[in-house]
């Protein structure tokens, strides 16, 4: 089969590799959709490859990119028992191994295994290719409402959304702000507008700003341009939002998301990297605020993203502005390091 690897400073081979072959335990998938995702993208920019910026185990070689994987179970290996280990099943996978005896590996947070965890498409190999071999009990069922898109999309873009606004207890009652509108941050809109929330999208680019609203974004506001947190002031009337998302990484959003929260508000980090600073008396404490940071999602909580968007009908697919061949994944991948388009997917042949 063909697959594709990160070699580290925007350089990336399609090679010809032997299909894989299922060991204990293990299935195979053919994928049907691989999604890109922000965090591809500081792979395929970082010097050593995906592998050099992993928090994980070190992998001896260069593994197939690709961690937001769907499709069909291709092959069992020996001993699969389950529901979802069969021929034909459409699933999704939760993108990580680990041990499987640890606590964190049993509460189904693997990639926080205490003996160090892989994750696909960085230090083990990914979905960017036409199979790929993963753990069985790492199959999450893609509900049948769902395209392989969508599935690939809640994999790691919008699970992590989801994952983030778990962590706030989103209530319908609340306003959040959503800074970056990017396919996290426009999917955590969309997730948001329809557990009721009232939505504040905030980023420095006008198309994604204007996308937002199709999204549900009740208020956009341009960062480049305006005052954000006197902006929020004044659409909360004086009071700050119950709520808000880092979706950026960036320092500015960050300090913006926790002086535009009132009292008793929630802030989640989901941008990776980093620092920021924070008047800790006056922006935290005598606000009695909650400040978390959420990795990704369990993999109940990928497979309840998934019957959420499958129950109230979200239209996921509408993140993708772009879809490629496997083979023309280089392409794929230099537009998307231009940040000019929405999200991206590799559909292998
Ligand atoms: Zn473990
Ligand atoms: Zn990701």
């Amino acid at each position: 089969m063909k697959a594709v690897y990160f070699l580290g400073n925007r350089q990336i081979e399609i090679r010809e590799v032997p299909d894989p072959t299922p060991g204990p335990g293990e299935v195979v998938l053919e994928i049907k959709a691989s999604g890109m995702c922000g965090s591809d993208l500081k792979y395929y920019r970082s010097a050593g490859g995906a592998d050099s910026i992993g928090l994980g185990r070190k992998s001896a070689a260069p593994v197939i990119a690709g961690h937001e994987p769907c499709g069909v179970v291709a092959e069992c290996g020996p001993g699969v028992v389950g529901k979802l280990a069969r021929v034909g099943t459409r699933v999704m996978c939760h993108h990580y191994a680990g041990c499987g005896c640890c606590r964190q590996c049993r509460t189904g947070w693997t990639q926080m295994c205490d003996d160090g965890s892989i994750t696909f498409g960085a230090n083990g190999d990914g979905a960017h290719a036409r199979y790929m071999k993963v753990p069985v009990d790492s199959l999450i069922a893609l509900p049948e409402a769902l395209s392989f898109k969508a599935g690939a999309a809640i994999s790691c873009g919008t699970g992590t959304a989801w994952g983030g606004l778990e962590r706030l207890a989103l209530r319908g009652s609340d306003t959040i702000a959503i800074f970056g509108q990017g396919p996290v941050g426009l999917s955590g809109t969309q997730l948001a507008a329809a557990m009721g929330a009232r939505v504040i999208a905030i980023d420095v680019n006008t198309t994604r700003l204007e996308r937002s609203a199709g999204f549900g974004a009740d208020v956009r506001i341009d960062a480049a341009k305006d005052d954000v947190v006197a902006a929020i002031l004044h659409e909360t009337g004086g009071f700050g939002v119950d709520c808000a998302m880092d979706c950026t990484g960036l320092e500015d959003a960050r300090s913006h998301a926790i002086r535009a929260t009132g009292k008793w508000g929630r802030v989640v980090f989901l941008g990776e990297g980093g620092m920021v600073s924070i008047d800790v008396s006056n922006e935290m404490i005598r606000k009695q605020m909650t400040l978390s940071g959420s990795w990704t999602f369990s993999r109940n909580g990928q497979a309840e993203c998934a019957r959420f968007v499958a129950s109230r009908k979200i239209d996921v697919d509408s993140l993708f502005t772009h879809a490629w061949p496997l083979e023309e994944a280089v392409e794929a991948y230099r537009l998307f390091d231009n940040q000019t388009m929405g999200k991206g997917v590799l559909i292998p042949a």
